[in-house]
């Protein structure tokens, strides 16, 4: 099956969670499945081939994919993590959730300036969550190769919010 058949037959919905009239996508049983998570892994390097010295992984799941990648494309890994989490010098970033808001950070001086950096997360929603770590890519000398999600959820715009960012995602819902 192709990456997006996996995450199509195997991702659950569950209405009003975390809270009332939020359908939320649930990708771990994609995770948990060998080929799939397989599947995406080749397909986000794939598409992303040669193009990228780095993946930055966004806290949590977002680690679970850059770790993978990371290891795949034979490149640097960074971890994006929630606020105050982080020793020493670090770049902080406040932005918007689809419930709530929240803090991202990025320890500084962990690459060359100028290197190519690939974002990737679980899912796109609004877009607020990718939105601030561009900003602490770019706030951190790196080049944005792109941003690589699992699932888009479309409704939301979260693109919009991503400017010129070559977005790819596995699934669009
Ligand atoms: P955004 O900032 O794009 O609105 O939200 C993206 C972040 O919120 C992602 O890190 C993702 O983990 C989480 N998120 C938002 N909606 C969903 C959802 O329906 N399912 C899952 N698994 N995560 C979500």
């Amino acid at each position: 099956l192709s990456a997006a058949d996996e995450v199509n037959s195997l991702l659950a919905s569950y209405p009003d969670f975390p809270l009332d009239g939020i359908v939320f996508r649930d990708l771990n049983p994609v995770f948990a499945n060998a080929a799939a998570f397989r599947a995406m892994i080749d397909a986000l390097v794939g598409r992303f081939q040669g193009r990228f010295d780095a993946v930055a992984g966004i806290e949590a799941r977002g680690f679970l994919l850059a770790a993978a990648i990371g290891y795949a494309a034979d490149v640097a890994v960074l971890a994006v993590r929630k606020g105050g989490k982080l020793p020493g010098a670090v770049l902080t970033e406040e932005y918007d959730l689809e419930y709530g808001s929240a803090r991202l950070e990025l320890e500084l001086g962990q690459l060359p300036a100028g290197s190519r950096v690939l974002i990737v997360d679980d899912v796109l929603a609004t877009g607020g969550t990718i939105a601030a770590t561009m900003r602490l890519i770019e706030r951190a000398g790196y080049a944005l190769t792109g941003v690589g999600v699992v699932l888009e959820l479309e409704e939301l715009d979260g693109r919009s919010r991503l400017g010129n960012a070559d977005v790819h995602a596995i699934v669009a819902l």
